[in-house]
């Protein structure tokens, strides 16, 4: 029986994570759960699952609830940081959104926990202290992102050295054949329907601008440890294909399902096992094509300016991942128009001098100064 913390379990991640869980009961047992602020979900998770402990991440206190009498409730990102830590998790799942989960992260990875990865922007803002503490700390970290997921499952027990390049596959979202003229005019309702995925809000605008696919490059650059100029970026629209292997003799691997999360996330919480879980496997002979092109990078400028910070290195993507949040934020609440999310990204990272080497303390600052700037840009133009 493993014992599972799930961080961020009222979002879409945690929701079908729970959802998987609930297939297998003499499997997994949930330990901990976390919300920021939507208390009612949680209650409902709660009453389902058991849990000894959650966390309310977005309040330092709520009111005396009956749902919670049984449980240890935390509060506050200490409390995300206490989560992530506990003794008795066998696995600790981080599924909050953006760069909230690093701390939480890095707290899993010092008490050498096993760990199923779905935030990336941790990653993406902090990737050489992860993979340092990492080590040091003998955590492991497996990717539910599909892409990585799919090259990670590729990738067991094969040599790296053997590898040539890992390719990544996009399905370049609902505005993949849209004009210039018409990005301009993308509305909200728009950008949060996904062609092939079902997912939480902020990510569905990343994949809509492809600033996804860029932080996907920098999340496998630091997950493999490959060279950027050995990770590859495809447009598939079909979303069969989620990840592929090619190896120096020329033969290329691929990782092949209907887009459903829960495959991603059941690989990583029961890894190395394999399990039948309840989702539509896939039939070849109703695919009747599977088609792959490069990026426009005119079209979908977010990509390259989030490639070009993971080169740069050093602070570089903790600047543009803040940028992006404040950005994508405020095209949410209508503030402004989808266009501009990379022209913001592309000002911050233009002001931004980099620090070589940071520690966890400079990422940090970094963080918020880029938050605090962007914002007052933006306030100042709108
Ligand atoms: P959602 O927005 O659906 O859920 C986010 C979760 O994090 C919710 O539980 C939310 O609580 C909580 N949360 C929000 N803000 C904070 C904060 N500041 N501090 C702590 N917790 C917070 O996101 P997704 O599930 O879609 O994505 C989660 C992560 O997984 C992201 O990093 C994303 O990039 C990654 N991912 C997601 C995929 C997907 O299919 N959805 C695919 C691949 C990666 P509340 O409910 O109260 O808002
Ligand atoms: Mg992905």
């Amino acid at each position: 029986m493993k014992k599972i913390v799930i961080l961020g379990s009222t979002g879409s991640i945690g929701k079908s994570a729970l959802s998987i869980i609930s297939q297998f009961p003499e499997k997994f047992k949930v330990l901990g759960l976390s919300t920021h602020e939507d208390i009612k979900t949680l209650k409902k998770q709660v009453t389902e699952f058991n849990p000894e402990y959650i966390c309310i991440s977005g309040k330092t206190n709520v009111p005396k609830n009956s749902s919670f009498r049984k449980t240890k409730i935390l509060y506050g990102s200490q409390g995300l940081i206490k989560l992530a830590a506990l003794k008795k998790a066998d696995i600790v799942l981080i599924a909050v959104v953006g760069a909230s989960g690093l701390l939480p992260l890095l707290s899993a990875i010092k008490n050498g926990k096993k760990i199923a990865l779905a935030n990336k922007e941790s990653l993406v803002i902090a990737g050489d202290i992860i993979n340092k503490e990492k080590r040091k700390y003998k955590s492991q970290l497996i990717p539910v992102d599909s892409e990585h997921s799919a090259i990670f499952q590729i990738l067991h027990n094969k040599n790296i050295n053997s590898v040539k390049k890992i390719i990544i596959t996009a399905s370049g979202g609902p505005f993949k054949d849209f004009s210039l003229k018409k990005i301009r005019k993308i509305t909200v309702n728009q950008a949060l329907k996904h062609p092939t995925w079902k997912m939480g809000p902020k990510i569905t605008v990343d994949s809509a601008t492809l600033m996804n696919k860029g932080l996907e490059v920098i999340e496998a650059h630091y997950l493999f440890d490959i060279p950027y100029d050995k990770i590859e970026v495809v447009i598939h629209p079909q979303s069969i294909i989620h990840g592929m292997v090619e190896f120096i003799d020329g033969s290329i691997f691929a990782q092949m399902s209907y887009p459903d999360m829960k495959l991603p996330i059941m690989q990583a919480l029961s890894y190395p096992e394999k399990n039948n879980i309840k989702i539509k496997h896939l039939d070849m002979k109703k695919i009747k094509h599977l088609d792959f092109y490069g990026v426009n990078l005119k079209k979908f400028p977010a990509f390259a300016l989030a490639v070009k910070a993971g080169k740069i290195g050093g602070t570089m993507p903790a600047c543009m991942n803040a940028a992006n949040e404040i950005a994508v934020y405020n095209f949410l609440n209508n503030k402004i128009k989808f266009h501009e999310i990379a022209y913001y990204v592309n000002m911050a990272m233009k002001t931004h001098k980099p620090i070589e080497n940071p520690d966890i303390k400079d990422i940090i600052n970094v963080d918020s100064s880029t938050r605090e700037f962007v914002q007052k840009i933006i306030d100042m133009d709108k």
